[in-house]
């Protein structure tokens, strides 16, 4: 199965995605968390990322449709995996259909976390308090209000790219962090009794 979660930033994609991987087995891949990867390591990609990442604007859509296509071709997503941070455009959901077509996939699902703004903004903050000042460098007021910009702007509209496919649902992402994954879970197994 081939999920991929939705959601403004902060509003929990990352940790759900993760529990995904444990309890269902299918890898979480995260663009966000590949470019970070690529930043730390002082790749070419890395220098060309790092500058757009921390303005929270977003890097070329060949860049990330580059590694999402070779990393969804290791084994460990044979049978299928979650996406987190991705697609971000049209371009990129496009891409994405076009590429697990090619390889007999598709996306099975496409789970939307909604989370107002005020909760975004509580919860970025409360993350940058955590870190002590070390944490993601795109962690800051003024880029997360770009980051978030960004969202309504370019993401967003892939709601009803994907609501028209018949692949979007909505889950209340201000629940508990239990309650989301209560959720998704009931989610994901009707979706698999549907075959
Ligand atoms: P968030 O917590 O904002 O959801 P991510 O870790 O998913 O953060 O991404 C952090 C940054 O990495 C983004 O603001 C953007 O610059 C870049 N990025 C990640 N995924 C993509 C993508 N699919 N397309 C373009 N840029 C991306």
């Amino acid at each position: 199965m081939n999920i991929v979660m939705f959601g403004p930033p902060g509003s929990g994609k990352g940790t759900q995605a993760k529990i995904l991987e444990v309890k269902r087995g299918l890898p979480q891949l995260s663009t966000g968390d590949m470019l970070r990867a690529a930043i730390a390591a002082g790749t070419e990609l890395g220098k060309k990322c790092r500058e757009i990442m921390d303005a929270g604007e977003l890097v070329p859509d060949d860049v990330v449709i580059g590694i999402i296509a070779e990393r969804y071709d290791l084994p460990d997503c044979d049978k299928g995996a979650v996406f987190d941070g991705f697609p971000r455009t049209i371009p990129q959901a496009r891409a994405l259909d076009s590429m697990l077509k090619m390889r007999s996939r598709k996306i099975d699902l496409v789970i939307e976390l909604k989370v107002n703004d005020a909760v975004l903004i509580d919860r970025v903050k409360q993350r940058i308090k955590e870190s002590g000042g070390v944490g993601r460098a795109d962690d800051t007021p003024e880029t997360l209000q770009n980051r978030l910009t960004v969202y309504y702007q370019n993401t967003a509209p892939l709601l009803e790219y994907y609501k028209r496919q018949g692949k979007l649902v909505t889950v209340d992402g201000m629940a508990p962090i239990e309650a989301v994954t209560t959720a998704i879970a009931a989610i994901i197994d009707q979706a698999e009794r549907k075959g």
